[in-house]
C-alpha cells in the first residue's frame, strides 16, 4: 500500500498588496513570503501526513534544495523526482489585495519537463495494493495513468486546472475523477456521462460528494465551519487525504470525513503545502 504522485513542485512567492497592479502600474508590495506549492506537491503533503507511505514522481531544477527538504522533511519520498541542470524549479507568482483576492502566474519549468520513459521505469513497482495520483500541472499523465492501469493500481486524478482534452486523454485510465464544482460543471457541459468508476466533487464551505458509478451510490459530507483565512490548497488537502483514506482501506464514508476534516483545518492557515495539516492534528480535531 503506497501512493504514487505524479506531480508539480512548486515555489510559491506571494506579494501582499494595497490593490492588484492595472497595466502598466508599478507596485511595492507590503511583504513578501516564499512557501511550498504546487498542486502535486501539496497533495503528497497531504497523503504523507495523513500516514501513507508516498512516493513523489515529477522533476524539480537542481538548485532550490530546500523545496526537496520540505518534501522531505514532511515524510515524502524523493527518490523519483529529476533534478534537472537546464530547467528551473516550477513556481508562482501570487499577488494578493487587501481584500484577499488573487491573480497568479504560474512558470512550470521542470513541471513540464518530466521523461515519459523515467516514469514507466518508476512506475514498474507499483502494484494492485497502490494508488497513482495524478494533476494537470506536469506533463505525463497518460504514460504514468496507463502504466498504473495495466499493473492494477487505483488511478486517482485530480483534473485541476481544467484541461477538457487531457481530461479526455487520460479518462480511460482512471478509477477516481476529483473536480471541484466549476471544474466538474465545465466537465459535464461537454460530457454529460463521464466513464469512471468514482466521482469526487468538492463544493467548498458546503461540502463534498462521492458518486460511485458503478453502484449508483452517492456519498455526502458536509464542510466543517471553520474562520477560513486562506483557502489555498484546501482542494490539494482534500484530494491527498482522500487518497490517503483509500489506501488505508477506509470506507468512502469515513476518507471523506477524513479529507473534509484535514481540508477545513487547511483554510485556517495561511500557505499552501507547509499549512497541511498532520494527522494527528486532524484526528484530534475530528475526536
Ligand atoms: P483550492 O483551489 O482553494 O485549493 P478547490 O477549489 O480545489 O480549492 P474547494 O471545493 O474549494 O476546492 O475545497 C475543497 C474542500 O476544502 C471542500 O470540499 C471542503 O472540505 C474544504 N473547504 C474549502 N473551503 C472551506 C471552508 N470555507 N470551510 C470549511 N471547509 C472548506
Amino acid at each position: 500500500m503506497a501512493i504514487w504522485n505524479l506531480g508539480s513542485i512548486n515555489i510559491d512567492l506571494v506579494y501582499r498588496l494595497d490593490h492588484l497592479p492595472r497595466p502598466g502600474e508599478t507596485l511595492a508590495a507590503r511583504s513578501r513570503a516564499q512557501g511550498l506549492g504546487g498542486k502535486g506537491a501539496n497533495q503528497s503533503v497531504a497523503a504523507a501526513r495523513a500516514g501513507s507511505a508516498t512516493r513523489h514522481l515529477g522533476a524539480m531544477g537542481d538548485a532550490d534544495g530546500w523545496v526537496a527538504d520540505r518534501l522531505s522533511e514532511a515524510g515524502v519520498d524523493m527518490a523519483g523526482v529529476a533534478r534537472l541542470a537546464d530547467q528551473p524549479t516550477g513556481h508562482a507568482i501570487i499577488l494578493v489585495d487587501a481584500g484577499a483576492e488573487n491573480a497568479i502566474v504560474i512558470h512550470p519549468g521542470a513541471n513540464r519537463a518530466i521523461d515519459d520513459q523515467g516514469l514507466d521505469r518508476a512506475l514498474a513497482a507499483i502494484g494492485p495494493e497502490d494508488t497513482l495520483l495524478l494533476q494537470n500541472e506536469t506533463n505525463g499523465q497518460l504514460a504514468a495513468a496507463r502504466a498504473a492501469q495495466a499493473r492494477g493500481a487505483r488511478v486517482v486524478y485530480s483534473a485541476a486546472p481544467f484541461d477538457l482534452e487531457a481530461v479526455q486523454a487520460v479518462l480511460p485510465h482512471v478509477s477516481v475523477l476529483a473536480m471541484n464544482a466549476g471544474e466538474a460543471d465545465q466537465l459535464f457541459a461537454e460530457m454529460p456521462e463521464v466513464p469512471v468508476q468514482g466521482l469526487l466533487i468538492t463544493r467548498g464551505a458546503e461540502g463534498a460528494e462521492y458518486r460511485d458509478l458503478t453502484t449508483g451510490a452517492i456519498h455526502r459530507q458536509a464542510s466543517f465551519r471553520v474562520d477560513a483565512v486562506d483557502t489555498t490548497g484546501a482542494g490539494d488537502t482534500f484530494a491527498g487525504y482522500f487518497a490517503a483514506g483509500l489506501d488505508q482501506g477506509l470506507t468512502i464514508p469515513q476518507a471523506l470525513r477524513l479529507a473534509s476534516g484535514a481540508a477545513a483545518l487547511k483554510v485556517t492557515r495561511a500557505g499552501a503545502g507547509d499549512a497541511i495539516p498532520t494527522r494527528a492534528e486532524v484526528d484530534a480535531f475530528l475526536d
